[in-house]
């Protein structure tokens, strides 16, 4: 693909992202099946989960593509899925590729990387019919990261945490999810999301004759400019140097290699949960965008908007386009890397299915 073709993979809605994939598949003559949202987009639009097979639908080797679990992280996700639609590269032999569209598409289109429920998705696949975990740091920090004037007066609250405790435990005190402010950050929920059944519905429905399943779950906003980082989540050492073999190098959030710290209840955990005849070798695929500072402040900015009802108000929208234009920057040359990374990870799982 040349670089125009490339550029106008991103969209500026999540209507816009949505009408280029479902397009892509049309003309690829591939079968679009959607899960609709009973809630309107931020235009009054309808809202969905749009997943596409490409390939035969009793393949017993599948690399799933997920898009949009950070709703407003879902334009690079949704760029990339149309993409490799357009792109239609060679498979092996007995193997599909399942696109999930937008699995959190209120947050796509309302720029929130929450759910309408307010809650991070990759916190959310936890059992909630057990004790739930408990962070007590995240209950110290809640008011003092979402007070009541934004922006705050002082952050002294952060800075006294940060210097008792360390960097890396303010940063996993915030990010590992919580399950206890209903209003807060990176909280896990009272329950499963309708984000959550609808995957769990998809990966029923589709996922029954396999028996190897690839996933690359595309996110913005961790790590240097334009930088794909590819971190590896599970818990299964064989499976973690499987996917060392196929992806190269990979940072691990149990080793502390990551930028992201391990969360509670992420997303492929469905996956193990769902799928178990199938042996499961994921990745989270992590474009950087700005410092992480930047990343922080409009992540609780969009809260505080949140929290305090201010979402409706001219700060409310200043902040929310902010919160896009932080995990989305609107520049070809990041697109560009954006692009090339992601198939090259495509291409490497595939040929790693194929052995
Ligand atoms: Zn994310």
């Amino acid at each position: 693909m040349n670089t125009k073709t490339i550029t106008q993979l991103f969209s500026r809605t999540y209507a816009q992202s949505r009408e280029k994939f479902l397009s892509a598949a049309h003309s690829r003559g591939l079968a679009v099946e959607s899960y609709e949202l009973q809630l309107k987009g931020a235009e009054g639009e309808a809202l969905a989960t749009d997943v596409v097979v490409d390939g035969p639908l009793d393949a017993s080797r599948m690399l799933m593509v997920i898009s949009g679990v950070h709703g407003v992280e879902g334009f690079t996700g949704s760029a990339v899925q149309t993409g490799l639609l357009r792109l239609e590269l060679p498979k092996p032999d007995d193997t599909a590729v399942l696109y999930v569209h937008a699995i959190n598409p209120f947050g796509f289109s309302h720029l929130r990387r929450v759910t309408q429920e307010n809650v991070d998705l990759n916190r959310n696949f936890i059992d909630f019919g057990s004790n739930l975990p408990q962070n007590p740091g995240y209950e110290q920090i809640h008011d003092a990261l979402l007070p009541h004037k934004w922006p705050p007066e002082s952050d002294e609250v952060l800075e006294t945490y940060r210097l008792e405790h360390g960097d890396k435990a303010l940063q996993k005190a915030m990010s590992i999810g919580q399950y206890t402010s209903e209003n807060g950050m990176w909280f896990g929920g009272k329950a499963p999301t309708w984000s959550n059944d609808t995957f769990r519905e998809i990966l029923r429905k589709y996922t029954g004759q396999t028996k190897v399943i690839a996933s690359i779950d595309i996110h913005t906003g961790l790590g240097p400019y334009g930088y794909g980082e590819k971190i590896f989540a599970g818990h299964d050492h064989g499976i973690f140097s499987m996917a060392q073999d196929w992806w190269g190098e990979l940072t691990n959030v149990h080793t502390g290699t990551s930028t992201s710290v391990p969360m509670s209840g992420p997303i492929q955990t469905a996956i193990v949960q769902e799928c178990m005849n199938a042996k499961h070798i994921g990745i989270c695929l992590e474009y950087g965008t700005y410092p992480l500072e930047r990343v922080i402040t409009a992540l609780r900015a969009d809260h505080w908007a949140h929290r305090h009802e201010m979402r409706m108000t001219a700060q409310g929208s200043a902040i929310a386009s902010h919160l896009k234009d932080t995990f989305y920057p609107d520049e070809s040359e990041w697109q560009l890397k954006v692009w090339q990374q992601a198939e090259q990870a495509v291409v490497q799982a595939l040929n790693g299915l194929a052995v």
